[in-house]
């Protein structure tokens, strides 16, 4: 299975790294051994001094496709999550000031951690979701999928032109404003609404 990743998927985040507004969604992949094991502490990794919290909605696909339109996109899913995208922000200036791939900031092993899963049917619309980043009990992120720059079934639309999805993939939807640095014994929480879907310890 793989994780797609999108970036740059909210205003405001685009605004608080100085990015530009893109014309298309970035995309990126991680591999399946980016993964954070369930109930392990995550650990910053040595070679970064500047990793951060990227609280983003997950959505699992279900079926296989390829060039999905957006009218049918909400077929390809029935579950919605929360993740985060660690993201070794030092090493990730450096490689996009040098015009090369993020990877090595972004898919090392434990980059990715993948909550609890909620089934569709729990949303009136799932393009009006608020979720929220707790680290140490304060909030520190908190968005709602409806000031997302590309909707999730638009999402699908696109990277599915590229990337043939399988059953289990997972679309990491981009992450809003307020991403942050991690230090050891750090405590972050993601939420949906008022659920809590992950707790990860930083060591
Ligand atoms: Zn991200």
């Amino acid at each position: 299975m793989k994780l797609i990743c999108i970036g740059r998927n909210y205003t405001d985040h685009i605004k608080e790294l100085e990015s530009e507004k893109p014309t298309d969604p970035v995309v990126f992949l991680k591999p399946d051994t980016s993964i954070l094991l369930k109930k392990q502490p995550f650990f910053i990794p040595d070679f970064s001094d500047d990793v951060h919290h990227e609280v983003e909605v997950l959505v699992k696909i279900k079926k296989v496709g390829k060039y999905i339109d957006k009218k049918f996109a909400h077929k390809y899913y029935d579950e919605i999550g929360l993740g985060i995208d660690f993201t070794a922000r030092d090493l990730q200036t450096q490689l996009k000031a040098k015009g090369l791939p993020w990877e090595k900031a972004k898919a090392f092993d434990g980059a990715a951690v993948i909550g609890e899963w909620l089934p569709k049917s729990n949303f009136k619309n799932i393009d009006d979701i608020n979720f929220s980043l707790k680290k140490n009990g304060e909030v520190v992120q908190l968005s709602n999928t409806k000031l997302m720059l590309w909707k999730i079934d638009e999402l699908i639309e696109y990277v599915s032109k590229y990337f043939t999805l399988k059953i289990g993939d997972i679309i990491f939807t981009g992450t809003p404003s307020g991403v942050g640095k991690v230090f050891a014994n750090d405590e972050l929480k993601g939420y949906i609404e008022d659920q809590e879907l992950f707790s990860i310890k930083i060591k």
